[in-house]
């Protein structure tokens, strides 16, 4: 039987409530396929401990995750703590410490979630967002000067190394190969932005000769927010930089009906270090203990861990009942406007997942 290592780091606010369900899921299907387990450790990172020790967690902290083989994350930030510091201190600490360059976003609508445009049907809406997590505008290079004075200057430097810039490309052309659709998009700005942007479009270039199989397009930033609205159905795989991704990629969850579904990975494509996954919202402060997360979002993080272990049949299982519990008015969360409880729904697709053995 295989054992695998799981860290838990719940973090701050609903990602406490979100963590434990995803954990209880995890377990539930081990005990159905008797193929594998899981040896969970859980971590009390985030903004309690940094009021404790003055930071978000140890200095060694990377060094307890190293050998695991997958991240269970729920969210960092709290509302009497600057973001920076939340972001910085723990989630970025864990994704450039373990170099997960591929952060991977699936976006699609999933049953019985009430979407908001109108004219898109639920098979014109199925991406995968990769975003690049390691660079770009959030490369933490740049500072300020003269503070105070009136000539004072601040600069964020977005940097971009060929290096960092193929890789994830080629991260993205062989995501979009695996894809029924074979189609990729790679959203710059580089008419507009003269030196990086326009190396990530030669770059693209040059990648895409090992793809012949892969149809590939580029588009402009502002053109694809655009798209994504007028056009769901003609994008499949997409990629842009950390930025225009990040952005991209919250309108990618709005589209598909809410913030409390959506899923993400922080993946190291060569496996060197554990890669980690989130559902995408953050720490939700204002429904923060009173059992109203909406725990979908952990689930579908959950199985985006179990196709990274290569548990392919455990990961379908799960999508299933995930789907099922969607389609179920009686059990959406306030985010989806019904009224059931972050137990209610746990409960729910552990039904479904025994039953379905
Ligand atoms: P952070 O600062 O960590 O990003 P936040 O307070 O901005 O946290 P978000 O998670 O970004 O909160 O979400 C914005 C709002 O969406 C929340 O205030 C909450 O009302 C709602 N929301 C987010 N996630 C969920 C969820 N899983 N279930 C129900 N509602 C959610
Ligand atoms: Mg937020």
């Amino acid at each position: 039987m295989k054992v695998y290592k799981i860290a838990t780091i719940p973090g701050d606010g609903i990602g406490k409530e979100v963590i434990p369900a995803g954990q209880k899921v995890l377990e539930t299907l081990a005990a159905s396929f008797d193929s594998f387990r899981f040896e969970f450790e859980s971590f009390g990172w985030g903004g309690d401990y940094y009021r404790e020790h003055g930071v978000m967690m140890p200095d060694d902290g990377l060094d307890s995750l190293r050998d695991k083989d997958a991240i269970l994350f729920g969210s960092a930030g709290d509302p009497h703590i600057p973001d920076h510091i939340t972001l910085w201190g723990l989630r970025l600490k864990i994704c450039q410490g373990f170099d997960q360059y591929a952060n991977v976003r699936p976006t699609r609508i999933l049953p019985g979630i009430d979407a908001p445009l109108k004219r898109c049907r639920r098979e014109d809406l199925d991406w995968v967002i990769v975003r690049e997590n390691s660079e770009g505008e959030y490369s933490g290079v740049g500072g300020r000067a003269h503070q105070g004075h009136p000539i004072e200057v601040a600069t964020d430097v977005s940097m971009m190394t060929r290096a960092g810039v193929e890789r994830v490309l080629r991260f993205a052309f062989r995501l979009a190969q695996s894809r029924p659709r074979k189609q990729l998009t790679v959203v710059t700005k580089s008419n507009a932005q003269r030196h990086a942007m326009v190396m990530w479009d030669q770059i693209a270039g040059e990648v895409a000769a090992e793809f012949p199989d892969v149809q590939w397009d580029k588009e402009l930033v502002d053109a694809m927010t655009a798209r994504m609205v007028n056009k769901p159905a003609s994008l499949d795989t997409i990629v842009a930089t950390n930025l225009h991704a990040d952005i991209l990629s919250d309108l990618a969850a709005a589209l598909a009906g809410s913030l409390g579904i959506a899923p993400t990975g922080n993946i190291d494509p060569e496996r060197r270090y554990p890669s980690m996954f989130e559902p995408i919202h953050g720490s939700a402060f204002d429904i923060m203990g009173k059992g109203l997360a909406n725990p979908v979002g952990t689930f579908w993080s959950v199985v985006m861990l179990l196709e990274h272990l290569g548990e392919d049949a455990a990961a379908s299982r799960l999508m299933a009942v995930i789907e099922q519990v969607t389609a179920t008015p009686a059990l959406h969360t306030g985010d989806l406007g019904g009224s059931a409880t972050t137990v209610q729904v746990t409960d729910a697709v552990c039904d479904l997942l025994q039953e379905a053995t």
